[in-house]
């Protein structure tokens, strides 16, 4: 079937045959029969904001077919299927005890997805990415064949964060984290500028397993990256507070069809200065899992708001020591009036080791901008040059416009890549459009 694919930003559809494995057999026919093609990719459930599940006149593989899963009871391992969501093992692990190792800001993400965008969390500064938990994966390779891969393989390394490019990832086993309530208890601070917030997260992020800042990226002059913290630990049982379950839906559906420019500095720069008034300067509160990890979730098909042209999310992470840049970039921000409904700031910690992954020690800042706002491809392409220079990265799951020239500086273990993933798929049978994009 022929299907229009674009990611989550909606920008820069293309078409490609949709195939929807059924089992890893099948899975590895489709892969095998793909061969001499315009090449093929899985998908999940499409999270990514821009190009990395598409592949313009190929193969997509939809892999949310592949949905079983088991967990070992003693250990907490859970040995689950590509195609399933983080949505689906929450909702059956909380009451269990369990917890996903990572979550990012979606639980509508894939096993397969999480795994090749080596996600992060709210936890990274303690735990790392999601591929730092992964104990072993099965892989089907261009052949069609499945190998079964360990954390100490090249081509582990290759896959995880690897964008789908070395093969499709069929299973994974991973550790899962012990928790006692599907309630956390989370800090909440406002900042009065960046200064003040890098300071506060860098004296007590390690206090907290979870953590993250909303900037108020309109904010200018001495409230300049003024923030509000939220940093969170899993409730534990003796707390007294009455655990619900684990049941979180939808609440509200986007509208099918929004106005362009709905979202601008007026409305944004409004919703800002209610957003950190409202914010208590400094209180603890007891959340659901849900509203604490995954807010945006409760409004369906919200990627619509944006309205018909889609959005960017732009993601760049720069070491420590280099926070001048990031100083720098968020006044550029703000200077330059940059609409970004949602700005959000964390510390990383160590990265997993895998080979193309984006997390990396040091400070990283996500910005969601509506597309069509004037000067702003130069300021990010500005950006991207200056992140570089100062050995950071912008985070592939997130991009749409990224230029194959900056990849060799922002990932220096390319070249091993590319060697490994041509000795696995000689032919480039693996391929999408931020593969051509970027000439991985
Ligand atoms: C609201 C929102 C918040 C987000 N917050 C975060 C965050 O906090 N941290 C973070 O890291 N990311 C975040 N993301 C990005 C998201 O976690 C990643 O893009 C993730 O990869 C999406 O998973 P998916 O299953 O939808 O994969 P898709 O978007 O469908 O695919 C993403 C990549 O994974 C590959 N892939 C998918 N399945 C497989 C498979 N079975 N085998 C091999 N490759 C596969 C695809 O080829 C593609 O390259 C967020 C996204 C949204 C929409």
């Amino acid at each position: 079937m022929t299907t229009f694919l674009t990611g989550w930003g909606r920008t820069a559809p293309t078409p490609a045959t949709l195939a929807r494995p059924r089992s890893v057999e099948h899975l590895s026919e489709l892969v095998a029969a793909a061969a001499g093609g315009r090449g093929v990719v899985a998908r999940g459930l499409g999270r990514s904001y821009g190009d990395a599940a598409q592949n313009a006149g190929g193969l997509v593989l939809d892999c949310t077919g592949l949905d079983t899963w088991t967990q070992d009871e003693a250990s907490g391992l859970v040995t689950a299927s590509g195609g399933v969501s983080l949505h689906d093992l929450m909702t059956a692990l909380v009451p269990r005890g369990w917890f996903v190792p990572v979550s990012p800001g979606t639980r509508h993400v894939t096993v397969g997805g999480a795994i090749a965008a080596d996600v992060h969390g709210k936890n990274h500064h303690r735990d790392s990415s999601f591929g730092a938990h992964v104990r072993s994966l099965t892989l089907v390779t261009a052949d069609g064949t499945v190998r079964t891969l360990h954390p100490g393989d090249p081509l582990f390394r290759a896959t995880v964060g690897g964008m789908g490019l070395t093969g499709v990832i069929a299973e994974a086993t991973f550790a899962c984290v012990p928790v006692e309530t599907a309630l956390m208890r989370v800090d909440v601070q406002r900042t009065a500028d960046l200064d003040e917030t890098l300071a506060t997260m860098e004296a007590t992020d390690d206090r907290y397993r979870y953590t993250v800042a909303w900037i108020d990226l309109l904010a200018q002059g001495s409230r300049m990256g003024r923030s509000v913290l939220t940093r969170g630990d899993h409730l534990p049982r003796d707390d007294g507070k009455e655990s619900p379950a684990f049941a979180p839906g939808a609440s509200l559906r986007a509208p099918a069809w929004v106005p362009g420019g709905l979202l601008n500095r007026v409305s944004v720069r409004a919703f800002n200065e209610v957003w950190y008034r409202k914010a208590p300067r400094r209180k603890t509160i007891v959340q659901g899992i849900a509203p604490f990890f995954h807010p945006l979730d409760f409004v369906e098909g919200w990627n619509r708001v944006y309205g018909p042209r889609g959005f960017v999310q732009y993601q760049f992470v720069v070491p420590f020591g280099a926070e001048d840049t990031l100083r720098d970039i968020v006044g550029s921000l703000s200077a330059h009036g940059t609409v970004s409904f949602l700005t959000v700031l964390k510390r990383f910690g160590p990265g997993s080791g895998g080979l193309l992954s984006f997390p990396m020690p040091g400070w990283t800042l996500a910005l969601d901008i509506p597309v069509g706002q004037r000067g702003l491809d130069g300021l990010l392409r500005g950006f991207d040059r200056r992140v570089a220079d100062v050995g950071g990265r912008v985070y592939l799951a997130k991009d749409s416009r990224l230029r194959a020239d900056m990849m060799a500086a922002m990932y220096p273990e390319l070249e091993r890549w590319r060697r490994i993933k041509d000795e696995a798929d000689p032919a480039g049978l693996f391929r999408s459009d931020l593969a051509r994009r970027l000439r991985l």
